[in-house]
């Protein structure tokens, strides 16, 4: 394998660059080629690249979004879509293709695997939705972000008598809420994974209320609704005032937190082994800490399975 390509797809993360800088310099210490490609798929079926060398990514570890840039294509959901990026592979003797994004940008992937062009999926997304992996890049980060607002929130709260409902991402999936949700020591978290319980949440929240409690803190996934109609919901029920957060795209920016950093550059790193060893069609992932790799098929038709064992926590500790 002398040239290999990489990409970013869907919807950016924090940790992207540092996985784009583990790709280029792995194969680059394995004496191959990179070329970068911008704009994901869009780009690929314009032949919208650069090669890249050891300078091209350095200053980029510690940057959020994506040096390479990256957009949404619909006519490369389509097989003269990818019939068109393939050629255009062909032309620039790029033999491999690293593919950094989540669930829509593997299906992508994969397609291109299956028309005999080898693919390496790298999990990128704050929504940590991906199965086959404990965390995908850019959730440590996201966390990190919203607990930070929930501690902002906290401040100001105490010196209200108010309900705050912090709506965060995720998409389908209640990780970014869950995970917040305990670290930030909300009361209430509210995920599509479980369904919930309106009147034991009016319940804790009068109870705290009539205990002395000046305030109550509720993160809900952006997945189970808007927070403003779910403030409306609380409100006409129990009265109490409540006020809504919607974190929005702040939450998908920022530096890197050093686990995702380094999340990155192993996962970025195995991607080029994997293609260097003959691959293709795989994601790589991270499972108890140790490296792994799954079929990207598979990977696809799981669903991605949250801690509940961590609700339970969060629902005991927040009596
Ligand atoms: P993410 O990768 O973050 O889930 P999207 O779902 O938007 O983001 O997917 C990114 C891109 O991947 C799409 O714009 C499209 O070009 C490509 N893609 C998504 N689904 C498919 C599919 N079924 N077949 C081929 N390409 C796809």
């Amino acid at each position: 394998m002398k040239r290999i390509g990489v990409l970013t797809s869907g919807g950016d993360a924090p940790g992207m660059n540092a996985a784009i800088r583990a790709v280029v310099r792995k194969a680059i210490f394995h004496d191959i080629e990179v070329v970068g490609i911008k704009y994901g798929y869009e780009g690929l079926m314009e032949g919208n690249m650069e090669l890249l060398t050891i300078g091209s990514v350095g200053d980029i570890i510690h940057r959020g979004g994506t040096m390479l840039f990256s957009a949404r294509s619909e006519e490369f959901k389509t097989d003269e879509g990818q019939q068109k990026a393939i050629e255009q592979m062909k032309k620039h003797q790029i033999e491999g293709l690293v593919v950094i994004g989540g669930d829509g940008s593997f299906r992508g992937a994969q397609k291109l695997t299956e028309k005999g062009f080898p693919c390496i999926g790298v999990p990128g997304t704050i929504d940590n939705d991906i199965a086959g992996t404990d965390f995908t890049i850019g959730f440590d980060t996201a966390l990190n972000t919203v607990i930070e607002a929930i501690d902002r929130v906290r401040d100001t709260a105490t010196s209200h008598e108010r309900t705050y409902i912090l709506e965060v991402m995720g998409r389908d999936a209640g990780d970014l809420a869950l995970w917040a949700g305990l670290a930030g020591g909300a009361e209430t978290i509210i995920i599509p994974e479980k369904e919930e319980d309106f009147d034991d949440i009016i319940e804790r929240l009068k109870r705290g209320r009539d205990r002395g409690k000046k305030h109550s803190i509720i993160v809900l996934a952006e997945g189970v609704g808007s927070g403003f109609d779910f403030a409306e919901r609380i409100t006409e029920t129990s009265g109490l005032e409540t006020r809504v957060t919607v974190l929005g795209y702040i939450q998908r920016g920022g530096s890197p937190t050093a686990q995702d950093r380094v999340l990155a550059s192993r996962l970025g790193a195995r991607a080029v082994e994997l293609l260097i060893e003959g691959h293709g069609g795989r994601m790589v992932g991270i499972e108890n800490n140790q490296l792994v790799d799954y079929d990207i098929h598979e990977v696809l038709e799981k669903q991605h399975e949250i801690d509940l064992g961590m609700y339970d926590l969060s629902k005991e500790l927040s009596i």
